[in-house]
């Protein structure tokens, strides 16, 4: 596991699998390792680079086991990854990814639709993924997430209860994960419901086995839910650069909650993120150039920086 230099809050970039996976254009290898050594650079110190499917269902991600290769050369970088099941999760630790994230739909009907298993099927894999990593030698243990999709809405059950999600939370752990994290995968979430959620689950599991949220920005409320979560004890957001992906049932929406926007939102309240903003910015390039045709969100990059704006001091690196 790589060392993070002590931050605020932990900025964990998704684009290149979140993003990557929602468009149709295939991102060149050498542009994927481009876009991660740039926002490396920028600070960024954990990046899901991609996820261990069938290259037939996600040709986007087809490369992922060279981009983990690649990713790990830097030094302090959390290099992570999604996998649906124990193979890919075998493909994972062989490639050398320090994290791992499982969903588990919070929805039996998205569990069979996206996974084609039901819940019950999937704690099982996630009961073999931790036999796994717990058979590898203490140091070369990959971090082990189970993460709750779905959690605040579905789009084909319609609302998930609070009590379905706590459920699922104590399922994961009791199977075998390190910590549990939660997603409003189909954009759902509204701040009120992210604190009462946050909370019945750290009540259920403790507040140290759930730190991280993943949010989507489909209703324009992605930042608001942001807030709701620093407010319950939050540390780790999940965002894309330039919110790639968009949202195919808004128009106009992000995808992910764009990292440009919530950087610049966290500095600007103080709390420390380890990113130098103005090289963060300067990313958007490699993706303009890489995918021309897909449009880039954001209010900050569009509005540029106020007058007088002072990041943090960033720690040496
Ligand atoms: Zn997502």
């Amino acid at each position: 596991m790589s060392q993070h230099p002590p931050i605020d809050i932990l900025v964990s970039e998704v684009g290149p699998r979140d993003g990557l996976q929602s468009i149709d254009p295939i991102m060149s290898l050498a542009a994927k390792c481009a876009w991660i050594d740039a926002e490396f650079a920028a600070g960024v110190r954990e990046i899901e680079v991609g996820s261990f499917v069938p290259a037939k269902l996600l040709p986007q991600l087809a490369d992922t086991a060279a981009i983990v290769a690649h990713a790990r050369s830097h030094a302090g970088l959390t290099v992570a990854v999604l996998v649906p099941n124990a193979k890919g999760a075998a493909a994972a630790i062989a490639a050398g990814a320090h994290k791992l994230t499982l969903p588990l739909s919070a929805s039996e009907t998205h569990s069979l639709k996206n996974l084609r298993r039901t819940q019950a099927q999937v704690l099982d894999e996630v009961r073999d993924i931790a036999a796994m990593v717990k058979a590898l030698p203490p140091g070369e243990r990959p971090h082990f997430e189970g993460s709750v999709s779905t959690a605040f809405g579905c789009t084909l059950e319609g609302v998930v209860t609070t009590a379905k999600v706590v459920e699922l939370a104590e399922a994961l752990m009791a199977a075998g994960v390190d910590e549990v994290g939660l997603s409003d995968t189909t954009g759902y979430a509204n701040p009120a419901q992210v604190r009462d959620l946050v909370r019945a689950v750290h009540a259920a599991i403790g507040a140290t086995h759930l730190t991280g949220l993943h949010l989507h920005n489909t209703r324009g409320l992605g930042l608001a839910n942001v807030m709701a979560g620093l407010d319950v004890g939050i540390t780790t957001f999940d965002s894309s650069l330039g919110g790639l992906g968009g949202c195919p049932f808004a128009p106009g929406a992000s995808g992910n909650i764009v990292t440009e926007d919530l950087v610049f939102m966290l500095e600007a309240m103080g709390l420390d993120t380890g990113i130098d903003l103005e090289r963060l910015l300067a990313v958007r390039d490699i993706l303009r150039g890489a995918l021309p045709t897909e449009p880039l969100y954001g209010f900050t990059p569009d509005a540029g920086l106020p007058l007088g704006f002072m990041p943090r001091v960033q720690p040496p690196r």
